[in-house]
């Protein structure tokens, strides 16, 4: 593998799901871990997802996952290559189209979002694999051939399992395959960490905490990620990196697979302005109609370069500022992780002003901070360090769930490149599972060449030691920790389920 290459995606609908079972069974069986992404019909209320309380935020979340439905998931399952001396990673993706045979709501914002980023309704409709949401309904429920059982497998599995900013995710997984919500957080982390025994990671939580970049939507970490592997690919081989490889499909596969390319980036015109509230969240209220460029590779690069310009400015102020006045400069959020203004969740009553988005300076006049905060007109700091918004433009964040993150590009464009946003067209949740994927195969090598964790790390009893079952949390400073406390018990519905999933095991 070089810097470019393109992604196999495999597009599961009801007429071959029988078909191409086994070998997605296989896949996840002979996985090291499996990212998974999901496309919901809707979240409902904005706000409530991002309740002060964390228990609060829960209720929202099991009110959308028991009133909405899973729309698609993707799976992408990365094998890791004993045989090869580098990272290198076997990766098989899956597109999963669903339909949801019970009553579901499903938002118009999020149905817009999805048809201009090219979901195919139609197809969803004639072709989509049909379930039930919650506890099992009968015996056959995690046996044949459909999406519950499916789920089941993955459990069997006991791998790692990896998500952006997946506690969403992870409610509707639940809910739509596996059984009702339950009531309180800590019974549901509990259920969690039975349930995935091989551990939760969250790359949105690696993003900001451990690799610690500009922005943290998916699709910028991804080709953040992609950026710097590529650097170490080319380089004298030093410099860490994976490889990922894919399967060849045979002929009767082969019509059922979708091709991404995923382009190598080496530099940018520096003529294009970048959207910088795309650039800070990976959502713009102005989507395709935005007369600035959302393109992900400039962002990238262009991060990068503004960076080491105040990194050199900084190095001749320095000279001259006092020490007081740069530790004052630098100490706005300094180190906090800052909430960011992720998408979708905008109310169209409430979008916010434009204004509040600053322009790229002071965006990151916090250079010490990593993270874009979206301007002091955004975020403030507290005490803690912890950045509450002061306006009401509350978000969640997450892009990826009901459509919303990034507009893709996939190619890079040249002179058009203001005009084109090139649509991510279908198979998201599938391409999405893979760049999660990706950020993780490549966290995991990043961390490891430091050395603190090499001798843990090569037992793969644990990928990432400390973001093992860290759930990120919009806005907190702590993430949601997958365990199961003294205190809590697990759910009857779970208790039942997981005797059943471990009784088939042999
Ligand atoms: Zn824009």
């Amino acid at each position: 593998m070089v810097s470019s290459f393109v992604v196999p995606i495999i597009d599961v609908q009801n007429d071959n799901f029988k078909e191409l079972w086994p070998a997605m069974v296989v896949a996840i069986k002979t996985s090291s871990f499996v990212a998974l992404d999901t496309e919901l019909s809707g979240l409902g209320n904005r706000k409530s997802l991002l309740a002060e309380s964390i228990e609060d935020r829960y209720k929202a979340i099991c009110h959308a996952a028991r009133s909405r439905s899973i729309l698609s998931l993707g799976i992408a399952c990365y094998k890791k290559l004993d045989d090869k001396a580098e990272d290198a990673y076997l990766v098989q993706v899956y597109n999963l189209t669903l339909l949801c045979s019970e009553e579901y709501i499903i938002e118009p914002q999020s149905v817009q979002f999805l048809v201009q980023h090219g979901f195919d309704f139609n197809q969803q409709y004639a072709h989509g694999i049909p379930y039930c949401k919650g506890n099992n309904k009968d015996r056959s429920d995690d046996r044949g051939v459909h999406i519950r059982a499916l789920f089941t497998e993955l459990l069997r599995a006991r791998k790692p399992v990896v998500l952006h900013n997946g506690l969403i995710d992870m409610a509707f997984l639940y809910q739509c395959f596996y059984a009702h919500v339950p009531e309180r957080l800590a019974t549901f982390t509990a259920d969690l960490s039975e349930m995935f025994p091989a551990g939760i990671y969250d790359t949105k939580y690696i993003t900001e905490f451990e690799l610690r970049l500009s922005a943290s939507y998916l699709e910028y970490a991804y080709k953040k990620c992609k950026l710097d592997n590529s650097r170490g690919v080319t380089s004298t081989g030093t410099t860490p990196h994976i490889q990922v490889e894919f399967c060849q499909y045979a002929k009767q596969m082969s019509s059922y697979v979708d091709y991404r390319p995923c382009p190598a980036v080496t530099s940018a015109d520096g003529h294009t302005e970048t959207c910088q509230r795309f650039s800070a969240f990976g959502w713009c209220p102005n989507g395709n109609q935005c007369p600035l460029s959302h393109d992900t590779d400039l962002i990238v690069l262009q991060d990068e370069k503004s960076k080491e310009d105040k990194r050199k400015k900084r190095k001749r102020q320095k000279k001259k500022r006092s020490r007081e006045e740069v530790e004052e400069s630098s100490s706005v959020c300094e180190g906090a992780p800052c909430n960011k203004l992720p998408h979708m969740e905008v109310d169209t009553d409430e979008t916010p002003d434009v204004q509040h988005v600053a322009c790229s300076d002071n965006m990151q006049s916090n250079e010490g901070d990593s993270m874009k905060t979206g301007s002091q007109g955004i975020s403030v700091c507290e005490g803690n360090g912890d950045c509450t918004q002061t306006n009401n433009t509350v978000n969640t964040n997450d892009q990826s769930k009901t459509g919303g993150d990034s507009e893709n590009n996939e190619h890079i464009k040249k002179a058009d490149s203001q005009k084109k946003k090139a649509d991510a067209g279908t198979h998201r949740a599938g391409f999405d599972a893979f760049m999660t994927g990706f950020i993780f195969a490549y966290s995991h090598r990043l961390i490891k060449s430091e050395g603190v964790e090499a001798d843990v790390q090569e037992k793969e009893q644990t990928w990432l030691p400390s973001c093992l079952n860290k759930v990120y949390l919009s806005g907190k400073a702590t993430p949601l920790n997958v365990v199961k406390s003294t205190f809590s018990k697990s759910s009857k519905a779970h208790v039942q389920k997981m005797e059943m999933v471990w009784s088939e095991r042999m």
